[in-house]
């Protein structure tokens, strides 16, 4: 897989769906309800789309009711945050706590888009990660 990693956005619409390209590379959303992985319940791992990195365990996986894949936790080093603050939007206005309250959420391989992580956790690490079903590979533990 790593040495299929694309390098310029021309590579990545390649190797994409339309659907993937529109989510991961220009930071869209699929839409809630809909995703594949939703309500996928099997022990394994979920892989970013894009290159294959692992990232969430499906233990913590949970429902959130959100409509979108929901974890507590990303696998060490994994995913990389961006807060809006540090894209420089806070100087649009956005008060700094409602900007913190999303913060982008993307592969730390190869920089594509995830999702958000919140902090309204139900859980012990009150972490929410909402991912984009699209952007998630399940990969199902060898029993
Ligand atoms: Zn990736």
């Amino acid at each position: 897989m790593q040495d299929e990693m694309p390098h310029t956005e021309a590579e990545w619409k390649q190797k994409l769906t339309p659907e993937q390209y529109r989510v991961l590379r220009e930071k869209g959303t699929d839409a809630p309800f809909k995703g594949a992985l939703l309500h996928e319940a099997r022990d394994g791992t979920y892989r970013c789309a894009a290159c294959g990195n692992a990232l969430f365990a499906s233990d913590t996986k949970f429902d959130s009711g959100s409509g979108w894949p929901s974890f507590d936790n990303a696998l060490p080093g994994a995913t990389k945050q961006i807060t809006a603050a540090s894209l420089g939007m806070s100087r649009s206005g956005i008060p700094s706590e409602a900007a913190g309250m999303s913060t982008e959420v993307v592969c730390a391989q190869c920089g594509s888009h995830l999702g958000h992580l919140f902090q309204d956790g139900p859980t012990a690490t009150g972490n929410r990660y909402c991912v984009n079903s699209v952007c998630l590979e399940f990969a199902e533990d060898k029993k």
